[in-house]
């Protein structure tokens, strides 16, 4: 692969064929980093995402009553590829993306165990069958495909919010149409020509990259031929999605924004702590849902760990994420980094100090990894999601205070905490209001754990055997005892 594009597939792929948009309409698709376009895509109209629908309805039947067994070999099937295509894949997400290329191969390799992963639990789908409590006959509960859903996947992690929808959506029965992030629609277009090789039949999969979100999903979501629809991205759009579902009485599947605390007691392991910060914060440039957005930090320890993050996030590297030694890539673009520097500059504004930062170019995608201490926890910059390389920092006293702070958001996605007493460990798991709590760990996310969030950041699991019932109905029959 010499600019990595070239031999790509950039088109729409509807009943198992690759295609232009009706209109003949393209997009072009950025390198963050650079600005230069990179591939020109195949923008699909709301008569494209129709024809989704009739191929996603048609291929149904015949899919949901596919084995279980054989469906999940069509999944291993791409896993395998997956892996053989992921040095390719890696250079792929890195050039839409920006994000350095060793987080660009892990995100292949993280991806990729979605698909093993829902291959495994295809075949184990179960159910269970049980005696009325009065006696009167049996109670025999199965579970069954949904039906045709809508995926739309965001740009920050272009092939793992992919496979972790698309993966339990097949293994469960069911069809797919997928609108992956106009900002990065060529990683998934790649996954799915993968699919593809892997032997799934034509319909059961569709990918139809838009510069016209809110019309596609309307047509698509008005059609009672639909059943489901599973969105990552912000919550304001899942908001939306959410008021569109209600017509149709849709099962939707929510994962939104966040607003990650990352707790630090004054027993903590100060290594570690520093160890997890770096990477609950740096990891994809910051932007990541589960991203660390607020450090609070007990009076005890506060300047120790300060002062050590501080070297580390000096010490941080940016630059293109193809190139050697690079920690810290682009932005998604030069706009994202205009509202960081608004969020910061207001937060410097209400008394926070800067300790590590630095000046941005104006129409630049690069942002200087910054860290700030004293922010209020009324500062935008706590209340909103920074999605960037930004540590805000404040102090807290006591234990209590320190639980009320990390959930006085209007979120409940991720929060971390680093305390070297299980006591309170086992205290903050049953108080802190998030779906996922790392206990001195900085990353959280494995593709047999149940992925999701509480209050704002939304609703529904990702993953572990949760990820598999969100695409399936339970359905329940009774049979009287005549004997
Ligand atoms: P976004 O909401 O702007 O876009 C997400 C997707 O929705 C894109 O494909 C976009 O084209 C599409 N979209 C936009 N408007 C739409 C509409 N009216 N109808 C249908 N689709 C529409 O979010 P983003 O900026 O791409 O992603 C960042 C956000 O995603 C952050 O808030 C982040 O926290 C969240 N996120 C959440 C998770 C999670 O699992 N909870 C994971 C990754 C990202």
């Amino acid at each position: 692969m010499s600019n990595g594009v070239d031999r790509l597939p950039s088109s729409l792929y509807i009943a198992g064929k690759w295609r232009d948009a009706t209109d003949g309409s393209t997009f072009p698709v950025h390198d963050p980093a650079t600005g230069e376009v990179i591939a020109e895509v195949a923008d699909a109209t709301p008569a494209d995402a129709l024809a989704a629908l009739d191929a996603a309805a048609s291929a149904g039947e015949q899919w949901a009553r596919t084995a279980p067994r054989v469906r999940g070999e069509i999944l291993l099937r791409a896993f395998d590829l997956v892996n053989e295509h992921a040095e390719d894949l890696a250079r792929l997400i890195t050039l839409e993306m920006g994000k350095p290329l060793s987080e660009s191969a892990a995100e292949v390799r993280y991806g990729g165990e979605f698909l093993r992963w829902f291959a495994e639990e295809a075949v184990r789908i179960g159910g269970r069958t049980g005696t009325t409590p009065e006696g009167s006959g049996a109670m025999i509960v199965t579970h069954r495909p949904v039906g045709p859903c809508y995926l739309i996947t965001p740009w920050n992690f272009p092939l793992a919010m992919a496979t972790r929808k698309i993966g339990p959506a097949l293994a469960a029965g069911c069809t797919a149409i997928i609108k992956p992030a106009a900002l990065t629609p060529l990683t998934t277009l790649y996954v799915v020509s993968l699919l593809e090789q892997a032997g799934v039949p034509a319909g059961v999969v569709n990918v139809i990259p838009s510069t016209q979100s809110a019309a596609i999903s309307e047509v698509l979501m008005r059609d009672g031929r639909l059943r489901k629809v599973s969105f990552t991205g912000s919550t304001q759009v899942g908001q939306t999605l959410l008021k569109q579902a209600a017509d149709n009485v849709l099962r939707t599947s929510m994962e939104l924004g966040g607003n990650a605390p990352f707790l630090v007691f004054d027993d903590a392991d100060l290594d570690a702590a520093v160890d997890g910060a770096m990477l609950a914060k740096f990891r994809n440039v910051g932007q990541a849902c589960t991203a660390a957005n607020r450090f609070l930090v007990q009076a005890g320890i506060h300047d120790a760990f300060v002062e050590r993050l501080a070297a580390r996030v000096n010490a941080l590297r940016v630059g293109h994420g193809l190139e050697d030694g690079v920690d810290v890539g682009p932005l998604i673009n030069a706009g994202a980094g205009r509202r960081i520097r608004a969020l910061v500059d207001a937060a410097i504004e209400d008394g926070a100090y800067e300790i590590v930062g630095g000046e941005s170019a104006e129409g630049s995608a690069y942002f200087p990894p910054t860290l700030l201490t004293d922010v209020p926890p009324d500062a935008r910059l706590f209340q909103e999601e920074i999605f960037g390389p930004v540590v805000a920092v404040t102090k807290f006293r006591t234990e209590d205070e320190g639980i009320a702070l990390a959930n006085g958001t209007e979120y409940g996605l991720a929060a971390y905490a680093f305390t070297a007493d299980f006591a309170r460990a086992n205290r903050l798991m049953a108080t802190i209001n998030a779906g996922m709590l790392g206990v001195n760990a900085g990353v959280i996310s494995n593709p047999a754990a149940p992925f999701g969030g509480t209050k704002h950041s939304g609703m529904g699991r990702e993953g572990g055997s949760e990820g598999i019932h969100e695409y399936l109905d339970t359905a329940y029959a009774f049979v009287p005892d005549v004997r």
